[in-house]
């Protein structure tokens, strides 16, 4: 697809609504590559795909590694407790030490916000063609679990070729750990791009009033706005919502104690089916995991399949990154050195 640019994927925060439609474009030619017997295609062949994870990962490491399989790319996987980062190597050391492997593409998750795009800065002022994906980078940002979110919610409207049409004047309530979770920032970016209205619901000290900042502002390539509400209290957040997505609390980033307690937040915030009676009838929900059980939404909610798109969401995944992979690997016109 010639019309895709982007070297590196670091951020959602300047896409446009057309990148997000190729995108979901894309991801779905994977998805039906992904159900066929022979799940495997030639694109990425000869390429390496490192995952570079200085922060633990269940489902996206994983997500990424098969995507990069069944691209036929090979694959590298780091992983910081096994490294010589515990001698002392610094970050950017560690990715050169990759790019002198052959690596094509680095996918990076860390801790602290900004390591992914360092690392792509790093390749550049190296005058290196290697693109750099972030799989996460502290609060800062999660893009592909924002696009497999939206690769999800469309797929949900339309099965068959799915579109932002799909979700355009939707309401989408997010709900949770906003101030701490990097898929929240993600999710706001593309969201709001897509045309969903959509509505933040947390605590106070989960959701600063800073994210109000972001409504009416301007979608790059598009004449509209972004349509973002803040509430500190569910209720109007669920109201006839279309899909509620909610977040994990992320006490590992919580550096004083934010909340009375797990029970009392479950009691304020918690989904259970109960509260989603205010929502549409057709409501879906929404977590990127991983879940505290019982805590952010009660257990039978999540396994209600007429409901929950948490699974659906671990199944796009590895199409929606193929995706991601075979845009910045194979269909951006390479830079000519200088
Ligand atoms: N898996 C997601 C992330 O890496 C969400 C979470 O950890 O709660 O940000």
């Amino acid at each position: 697809m010639s019309e895709w640019q982007r070297r590196h994927i670091l951020s959602l925060a300047d896409f446009s609504p057309a990148e997000y439609e190729t995108v979901l474009r894309t991801a779905s030619g994977f998805a039906e590559v992904l159900q066929r017997r022979n799940k495997k295609v030639p694109t990425l062949q000869g390429q390496v795909v490192t995952t570079l994870f200085f922060e633990p990962s269940t489902r996206t490491r994983s997500s990424f590694e098969l995507a990069a399989k069944r691209l036929s790319a090979d694959t590298i996987n780091f992983a910081a407790s096994s490294s010589s980062l515990s001698k002392g190597e610094t970050i950017l050391d560690t990715a050169r030490t990759y790019l002198a492997m052959g690596s094509d593409i680095m996918v990076v998750r860390h801790a602290q916000a900004g390591v992914p795009q360092a690392i792509a800065r790093e390749m550049e002022r190296l005058g290196t063609q290697v693109r750099v994906l972030n799989a996460g980078d502290g609060q800062h940002e999660h893009p592909s679990q924002a696009l497999l979110d939206l690769f999800t919610i469309c797929s949900v409207v339309q099965p068959e070729q799915p579109s932002l049409s799909a979700i355009a004047g939707k309401k989408v309530a997010i709900v949770g750990d906003i101030l701490h979770s990097r898929v929240a920032r993600s999710n706001i970016w593309s969201l709001t791009a897509a045309g969903a209205e959509v509505h933040l619901a947390a605590p106070p000290t989960l959701l600063p009033p800073e994210f109000a900042q972001f409504a009416d502002t301007p979608i790059p390539g598009s004449n509209a706005q972004r349509q973002l509400h803040v509430h500190w209290e569910l209720e109007p957040a669920l109201e006839n919502a279309d899909f509620v997505m909610t977040l994990r609390l992320q006490q590992e980033r919580m550096s004083q104690s934010l909340l009375p307690s797990l029970r009392e937040y479950h009691r304020e915030f918690g989904l259970t089916r109960d509260r989603l009676r205010a929502c549409q009838p057709t409501v879906k929900l929404l977590h990127p995991g991983p879940v505290n059980r019982g805590v952010e939404l009660s257990s039978d909610l999540m396994e209600d399949e007429s409901i929950s798109l948490i699974q659906p969401q671990v199944t796009n995944g590895v199409a929606v990154r193929m995706a991601l992979l075979y845009l910045i690997g194979a269909a951006v016109p390479a830079a000519v050195p200088a």
